[in-house]
């Protein structure tokens, strides 16, 4: 039975059939620019084998001055088109579609020679662009054509060419960013001149038989961004000048609105593409926080999409389509919006993955190959590390054992699921038992082994995580932990919290929300964040308005910086600034001398004062717990450690489902 029949309904663009709804969007992965194609195709026909309708590639450059980064990837010259044939070809031969995005990033471009319409910095770019002049619009409208000529003659089945996110296109079509008093500024007729030039001569040199996808921004979340009129008029444009499929773009690169991270509601954006399907006769594709296959099908019987785009699911789960399709939904490894492998790695120079699939990007080198010598496995602990590690093993065809001494697997991801706005880690324990549960672990809850059980098995892992640093602040047992504050202890009105790491700041979100987390109620995710509508400000922006915070809370840490600088890099100024809009006191270079009855007790620039907080929560990091380490050692019993039990210090789910799935894949 078809669950899914919108989603997996075909779309006939005339030249060519899509077999379904779903989109891969287009996502920066860091594969080309190891020169490595042969990595690039795996990658890829993974994906098409998994069944997507069609793929979108990662923002290919049409010139140097256009590349997002120096050495981005690009299709430069006709030398480029062999490395790239290679990817069609294995798309191709895996049965999929592919596109090849043509991005130019003019202002956004981190190097010296960026141009862009004004001579106009971007916040997140220290380099000051050179105003194009007429010849300088010419040769950037003409390397566009022509990358897209070589993404033909490369064996793609179109293009996308990106106009959103604030990039090259976009930049001229606001007047934000473009003060031109010539042809390309001034009226809106002339801002969007240049996009609609860039389709009309792509699709004049490649022929009516080729996809060309306009990616437009339909709220631009900046000032002075262009108005929902102005939205309507240049899809018409786009249309009329031979695009084939509009593809939805939300908020530009610099705008302080989240738009894709983990507490942003699920298909929070659909309602434009919504509104903008009626204007145009072309099929319209939706995006942004869909990642699950009934999520996509909801929005497409509503008549909101035509087809629905999703990126980083396609990290987590290269089989999503084939999984929907044959009605083991629940078998997709769940997106959780993260950033932390993905975009995070991407703005670090770092090659992208996924924190639950590290095969992503990693296809040709992290196998996980049936073994030909099924062993005897135990598995001490079943959070992150533990789950992956009995998950991948047990697929692989060996005969495990998965130790947890809690009544229910998830570890510390039981504890973040609690937390506002992370909602979706609900869907990655679930998803982590449900595997288990297929894969034919035998479970052993609310379980701690002592050594004699763990003798016998061929292979003993250990993923027995961490304990809570003590601080020694005198007078800490009358603090609360943030295990116990998580799981619903007592807390007063006024909090202070020691550490200001990633669990303080989850701490801090927790203590300061009452009511309905805003991820799983829109409008007042909206109103918090202040996000209006572009019929009525021209960028959609609107006056945030935070709700009353629960508490009044400080967040406290010994090191002198600003407090979260060290949290997910395309995350933590949204931790950041959620708190701030809550009130939250972010505190660097604190002492802590003592709790007492009237509060806590720190010191600051060398003066004492007391926080009058009638609770402290201690959030002052982990030390592995390796007391099962220890006693395995003493007994000579050989074994592997993994997760926080290995190393604390840099705790976190990602480096412990690595460890977890690369140790598997080796046994
Ligand atoms: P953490 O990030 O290492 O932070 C520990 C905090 O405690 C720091 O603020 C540290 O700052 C403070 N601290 C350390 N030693 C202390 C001491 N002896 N006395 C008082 N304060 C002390 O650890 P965590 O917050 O427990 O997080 C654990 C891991 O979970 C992290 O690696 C993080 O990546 C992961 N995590 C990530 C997220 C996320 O959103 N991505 C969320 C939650 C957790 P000072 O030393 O300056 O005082
Ligand atoms: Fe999604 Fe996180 Fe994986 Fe990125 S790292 S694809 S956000 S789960």
């Amino acid at each position: 039975m078809n669950h899914y029949p919108h989603l997996l309904a075909p779309l006939d663009l005339g030249h060519i059939v899509l077999p379904n709804r779903v989109l891969m969007g287009s996502m920066h992965t860091g594969l080309e620019e190891t020169g490595d194609w042969g990595r690039v195709a795996a990658f890829y026909a993974a994906r098409a084998a998994g069944g997507v309708g069609l793929i979108v590639t990662g923002g290919m450059a049409p010139n140097r001055e256009g590349g997002v980064f120096p050495g981005a990837a690009g299709l430069f010259s006709d030398a480029d088109i062999a490395n790239h044939r290679g990817v069609t070809d294995a798309v191709h031969g895996a049965g999929g579609r592919i596109a090849m995005q043509i991005l130019h990033a003019g202002r956004y471009a981190y190097g010296k020679d960026c141009v862009a319409p004004s001579a106009l910095k971007s916040p997140i770019s220290p380099f000051v662009p050179r105003e194009l002049d007429e010849d300088g619009i010419e040769k950037q409208i003409s390397d566009m054509v022509i990358a897209a000529q070589r993404a033909q003659a490369a064996g793609y089945d179109g293009v996308e060419v990106m106009g959103s996110e604030g990039y090259f296109l976009n930049q001229f079509l606001v007047r934000h960013t473009n003060r031109r008093t010539d042809r390309w500024g001034g009226s809106y007729d002339n801002r969007m001149r240049l996009p609609v030039d860039v389709v009309r001569r792509v699709r004049a040199a490649v022929g009516p038989d080729f996809i060309v996808i306009y990616r437009i921004s339909l709220i631009d979340l900046i000032p002075d961004g262009s108005s929902w009129d102005e939205v309507v008029t240049l899809a018409r444009a786009v249309q009329a000048a031979g695009a084939s499929l509009l593809n939805t773009g939300i908020g530009w690169h610099e705008a302080r609105v989240p738009t894709i991270a983990t507490s942003v509601p699920r298909a929070a954006f659909t309602w434009l593409t919504a509104r903008l399907r009626p204007h145009v006769s072309i099929p319209v594709i939706t995006s942004n926080r869909i990642n699950t296959p009934e999520v996509g099908e909801a929005v497409l019987a509503a008549g909101q999409a035509d087809m629905v785009s999703m990126a980083r699911p396609f990290l987590a789960d290269a089989d999503f389509v084939a999984k929907a399709a044959a009605g083991r939904a629940a078998d997709i490894a769940p997106c959780i919006a993260c950033n932390q492998a993905c975009l995070d790695h991407t703005f670090s120079g770092k090659l992208t993955s996924c924190l639950v699939n590290p095969r992503a990007c990693h296809e040709t080198e992290l196998v996980y190959a049936p073994t030909d010598a099924p062993k005897r496995v135990a598995v001490v602990g079943a959070g992150a590390g533990g789950m992956m590690a009995a998950l991948v093993a047990a697929g692989r065809g060996h005969a495990v054992t998965l130790f947890e001494k809690a009544p229910e697997v998830g570890g510390q991801l039981n504890l973040a699921r609690q937390v506002p706005g992370k909602e979706e880690f609900h869907g990655l324990v679930a998803w982590f038992a449900h595997g288990l549960a297929q894969a034919g672990v035998d479970m052993r809850l609310s379980t701690a082994p002592e050594v004699e059980d763990l003798r016998g098995y061929d292979e003993v892992i250990v993923a027995t995580g961490v304990l809570p640093r003590d601080p020694g602040i005198a007078g800490q047992e009358r603090a609360l932990g943030y295990a116990q504050v998580l799981r619903g202890a007592p807390v007063g009105k006024r909090v202070a919290i020691v550490g200001a790491g990633g669990i303080g700041f989850d701490v801090a979100e927790f203590l300061v929300q009452s009511g309905a987390s805003p991820t799983l109620d829109f409008d007042l995710w909206r109103q918090e964040w202040g996000v209006g509508d572009p019929d009525q400000t021209a960028g959609g922006l609107a006056e945030p308005q935070p709700h009353a915070p629960a508490r009044q809370v400080w967040l406290l840490q010994r090191k002198a910086e600003k407090p979260g600088r060290r949290l997910g890099k395309t995350t933590g100024w949204i931790h950041r600034a959620a708190l701030a809009a809550k009130g939250v006191t972010m505190l660097g270079g604190v002492g802590y001398d003592a709790l007492v009855d009237q509060g806590l007790c720190i010191t600051r620039d060398g003066q004492p004062e007391v926080l009058p907080v009638d609770t402290v929560v201690l959030c002052a990091g982990q030390v592995p717990d390796r007391s099962l380490v220890d006693a395995l050692t003493a007994a000579g019993v050989a074994h592997h450690v993994i997760g926080g039990a290995d190393v604390a210090a840099e705790l976190d789910a990602k480096r412990a489902i690595d460890q977890g799935a690369r140790l598997a894949a080796a046994l």
